[in-house]
């Protein structure tokens, strides 16, 4: 097949994410990816920004990853776990116990982001019901928030920008306050908490859980806020009784600096949800982890166990590879690596401060942000990005780049620059800035 005709199939008949199939926007055909790299069919190489949504921090085509799924694959793909157990998935439960927040003991497998938030809402109700509350069945959530595509987590979205404003009147109604102020370093002053704590004490009888996106709010915003607040948040819960599910999905295994966004703070979490970079962006795998007193609670409630069970749960390829990843992670010196890419991106995006046309630039861990004043037309600048021999995926305001944590300086250097010289030549072109 021409690339030419593979994108006229595509077109034709493969639905791509939030994508029209009335006129279909081109894809680009990818033929192989290695190291920070994707190989177009046409033979261009790209410096990929975005780690595939912000999963491959090793990079692609990693030779350790690789190895583990060959070897796995000869042993067994998958097996179902009703009544089965392995060890790459006995191992792996073992190991993110002893990497994540304290009292985290308990581990659910499933195989998506979105899956994983279902099943912490799932546990907070079932824990609830299972003390004879089961009146406490409402989240309460940060607006700016995403946390998936499913009828569950879209529910938590932000209810304006979450994009499901659409299915509003199907969706379960939870309780929002507004997101917290933006600012990884700013100190946290009276009045901060202040609406989180009225909602808490309001309706203390009904709200099961606060779920958030720890320190860093991605798809709904990019977003930083600050440990103190998630600190207060967290010991709000405690004192109103209320469980904390922190989403960890696109902020675990590094991304922000700490291992886990909770670490920041040093909030020990009820339940948390792992998923994106846990098979270091080579298989769709997720995780809830909680603690053993709600384990315990929910299996002796009236189901007797937890109402939860997908058809994939702990595939064993997975579970080896994202082993195989916590290796990676553990001899690489990730912290060293996510360190040099922030002092880079700091140094790097520093100059968009000034332009016209950037409301804010904000670095956090290997996380760059350029906002800009208006929202960006992905089919032309997307277009300006490949040409500029870069991979960068924007969405609304928001061009950002969450580069594999193996990026070297030269190619950060040439993914910075290059999204620079796009952007000025987007806004010259484009928008007449005011
Ligand atoms: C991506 C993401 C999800 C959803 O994960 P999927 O694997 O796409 O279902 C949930 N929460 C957060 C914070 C995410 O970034």
């Amino acid at each position: 097949m021409t690339p030419e005709q593979l994108i006229a199939l595509d077109q034709q008949y493969v639905w791509h994410p939030y994508a029209s199939m009335d006129n279909p926007p081109p894809s680009y055909p990818v033929v192989g990816a290695s190291g920070v790299r994707l190989t177009l069919a046409n033979g261009q190489e790209l410096i990929d920004g975005m780690a595939s949504w912000w999963c491959a921090v090793h990079g692609y085509n990693h030779p350790h990853l690789n190895e583990a799924m060959k070897l796995q694959i000869s042993d067994m793909s998958h097996v179902m776990f009703g009544g089965i157990t392995h060890e790459p998935a006995v191992t792996l439960a073992n190991r993110l116990v002893d990497l994540t927040p304290a009292g985290l003991d308990k581990v659910f497998f499933s195989d998506s982001g979105s899956v994983a938030v279902e099943v912490a809402i799932k546990m907070a109700l079932q824990y609830w019901h299972s003390k004879t509350q089961a009146n406490k069945n409402r989240m309460l959530t940060i607006r700016n928030g995403y946390h998936g595509d499913t009828f569950g987590a879209m529910a938590v979205c932000d209810p304006i920008n979450g994009m499901h404003t659409l299915f509003a009147s199907v969706l379960p109604q939870h309780h929002f306050v507004d997101a917290p102020p933006m600012g990884f370093d700013r100190p946290l002053i009276d009045g901060d908490l202040a609406e989180l704590e009225d909602k808490m004490c309001k309706y203390q009888n009904e709200i099961a859980a606060l779920i958030l996106e720890p320190i860093v709010q991605g798809a709904g915003g990019m977003r930083f806020y600050s440990p103190e607040w998630l600190k207060g948040a967290a010991d709000l819960c405690k004192q109103y009784n209320i469980l904390l599910i922190a989403d960890e999905i696109a902020t675990g295994f590094g991304r922000s600096g700490a291992l886990f966004a909770c670490d920041h703070a040093q909030v020990k979490p009820d339940i948390m949800c792992l998923g994106k970079a846990i098979t270091g962006g080579t298989m769709s795998f997720a995780a809830t982890l909680t603690t053993a007193e709600i384990a315990t609670s929910i299996s002796r409630g009236e189901a007797s166990c937890f109402m939860h069970g997908p058809t994939f749960m702990a595939n064993p390829l997975a579970c080896a590879v994202a082993n195989a990843s916590l290796d990676l992670l553990e001899r690489s010196d990730w912290k060293s690596q996510v360190n040099g890419l922030n002092k880079g991106l700091n140094i790097l995006l520093q100059p968009a401060k000034a332009l016209p046309y950037v409301e804010d630039v904000r670095v956090l861990g290997a996380i760059g942000v350029i906002e800009v004043t208006q929202a960006v037309d992905l089919g032309i600048i997307q277009k300006m990005f490949v040409e500029e021999g870069i991979w960068v995926r924007p969405f609304g305001k928001l061009v950002y780049v969450m580069p594999p944590y193996v990026m070297s300086p030269q190619d950060l250097a040439l993914l910075c620059s290059g999204m620079l010289s796009v952007l000025e030549r987007y806004f010259r072109q484009h928008h007449a800035t005011s």
